[in-house]
């Protein structure tokens, strides 16, 4: 077991207390960075986790929507480290609400965690991951953000996140910070707990025919974080069972089967 601060390879996750951010962080403890888990949830059960198999991990609570709550998370790693390498800004929530079902505050709230959260994770991160050499970004988005979406609040702000991975390429490129966006489609986690409907019908659209498994979603984060990918800013990657190039005409050849 081991506790001991390392500061070589140092990545922050947000929505780490659940979901696919426990499973980046777990990945990513073993494959040897030090991690900081953050959520507005409790992360003690999985820190415990990963310091029990060995790895380096500690919890933050964090409101990705609180920009002060950034920087005293930034602070801690500033002490703790003295260095961050890689931000995953995975935090995010899902309210699927047809667009003149979707009130104010919905909307707001969507907009607050899934773009202000990762706008000012970026602005807090930035200047650290300079003075570390360096690092890897990486928000995670959705196909939601490339096509058409039912739910204004969710599309929106996946969209939008896309654009704002873009133009955070662009502006750290200087200092050595890349930034990239990923786009899981339907993935089986608790975000889509209680639409099972939903998904059924959802995956007669998926060429591969079935759900993603997180750890499919984590494999291409953790490529993103690593020097595989050291010339990879500003884009884009689609992990989504080949839903959004392929799903209109697997769908209806699915439904001619035998009439072509
Ligand atoms: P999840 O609901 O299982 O986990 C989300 C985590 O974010 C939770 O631990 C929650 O406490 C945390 N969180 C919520 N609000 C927060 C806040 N204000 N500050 C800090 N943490 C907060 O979701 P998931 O399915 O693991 O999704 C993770 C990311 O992947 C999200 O951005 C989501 O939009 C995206 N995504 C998910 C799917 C899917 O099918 N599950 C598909 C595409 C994209």
């Amino acid at each position: 077991m081991s506790e001991t601060p390392r500061g070589d390879r140092v990545v922050l996750v947000t929505g780490a207390a659940g979901g696919m951010g426990a499973g980046h962080a777990r990945a990513l403890a073993a494959a040897g960075w030090s991690v900081a888990l953050a959520d507005v949830a409790d992360c003690t059960p999985v820190v415990e986790e990963i310091r029990a198999a060995g790895g380096v991990a500690e919890g933050h609570r964090l409101d990705v929507t609180e920009p002060a709550a950034w920087a005293s998370v930034v602070a801690r790693l500033h002490s703790t480290y003295g260095a961050l390498h890689g931000l995953v800004n995975n935090a995010g929530i899902s309210r699927r609400l047809r667009f003149l079902d979707t009130t104010h505050d919905v909307w707001r709230q969507v907009m607050a965690i899934n773009v202000d959260g990762p706008f000012y994770g970026i602005q807090a991160c930035a200047p650290l991951m300079r003075e570390s050499g360096g690092g890897s970004i990486v928000n995670i988005s959705s196909i939601a953000g490339q096509i058409g979406y039912f739910s204004p609040s969710y599309s929106t702000s996946k969209w939008a996140l896309r654009g704002l991975t873009k133009s955070a390429a662009g502006e750290l490129a200087d200092w050595g910070i890349r930034v990239n966006s990923v786009h899981p489609g339907l993935v089986e986690t608790p975000l889509l707990a209680g639409s099972d409907g939903f998904v059924d019908s959802a995956v007669a659209s998926i060429p591969f025919g079935r759900m993603g498994r997180p750890a499919e979603i984590t494999e291409v984060v953790a490529f993103l974080l690593g020097d595989g990918a050291s010339y990879m800013t500003g884009a884009e990657l689609t992990v989504d069972g080949g839903l959004v190039s392929n799903g209109t005409y697997h769908r209806i050849l699915t439904e001619m089967e035998g009439e072509l």
